[in-house]
């Protein structure tokens, strides 16, 4: 019976994610449709026309951002669960976002012990990806990331520590609200999405963090051999 309900429960947590994706990438397509019906009826100045062919790729910009905090590893696949190789799928993550921690000038370094749980390799990239991407946009130059994994009895604890900005105690109470950004240009969906994908394999989540020393996230999951 419990097993049923949890089941449920997730399906819930993806259609809900599926439909605020279908919503959010909704809002700037109209407004860049809308722009170029501008553009195509009216003769309008070329100064408005610049104007109006920035607003449209800056709403293209974010509709790219939008698709990437929720679809990055998307496959259109049935989401299965199964063993995953957690040290495997940090390092991958950790690989795929050197490039932007080098433009960053921060050193993201991983150090993971051989750890597994049970999970979707696809969920566990695209929560990590977000969750590293945000320590690496809040950590100066010259500042570092590090993310480490090990295995603790029952449990898979994975750590994201950074020497950045940190939070307040409201911004931590706040983590994982819909649309909650400090950021100019931030969705406030990041870490939304990856607090659903932490839950949905079974995770909990915490944040340690002191103003401009920095934050670490820690999330546990229960190992896979404990899971029956
Ligand atoms: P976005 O990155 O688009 O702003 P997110 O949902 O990914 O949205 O993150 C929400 C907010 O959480 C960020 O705007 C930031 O204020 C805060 N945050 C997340 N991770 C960190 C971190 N490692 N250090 C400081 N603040 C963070
Ligand atoms: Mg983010």
């Amino acid at each position: 019976m419990r097993s049923k309900l949890v089941k449920v429960e997730k399906m819930e947590i993806v259609s809900q994610l599926a439909a605020s994706i279908s919503h959010e990438v909704r809002n700037p397509l109209t407004v860049v449709k809308g722009f170029l019906q501008l553009m195509k009826s009216q003769t309008i100045p070329k100064e408005t026309q610049e104007r109006y062919m920035h607003i449209a790729l800056e709403e293209i910009d974010r509709a790219e951002t939008i698709i990437s905090d929720y679809l990055t590893f998307a496959k259109p696949t049935p989401k299965k669960e199964e063993p995953l190789l957690v040290e495997q799928e940090l390092e991958r993550v950790t690989h795929l976002l050197q490039p932007f921690a080098r433009m960053n000038g921060v050193h993201l370094v991983e150090k993971c012990q051989p750890c597994s749980i049970i999970g979707n390799a696809e969920y566990f990239r695209q929560c990590f990806l977000n969750l590293l991407k945000n320590s690496i946009e809040a950590t100066p130059r010259g500042g570092t990331v590090t993310i480490s994994c090990s295995c603790k009895g029952e449990e898979v604890v994975v750590t994201i520590a950074d020497t950045g900005i940190g939070m307040t105690v409201d911004q931590i109470s706040r983590f994982g609200e819909p649309y909650f950004s400090t950021k100019e240009k931030g969705t406030g969906l990041g870490a939304m999405v990856a607090v659903k994908l932490i839950e949905t394999m079974n995770g909990t989540w915490k944040i340690d963090s002191e103003i401009k020393k920095g934050t670490t996230i820690t999330i546990t999951f229960p190992s896979a051999k404990t899971r029956g």
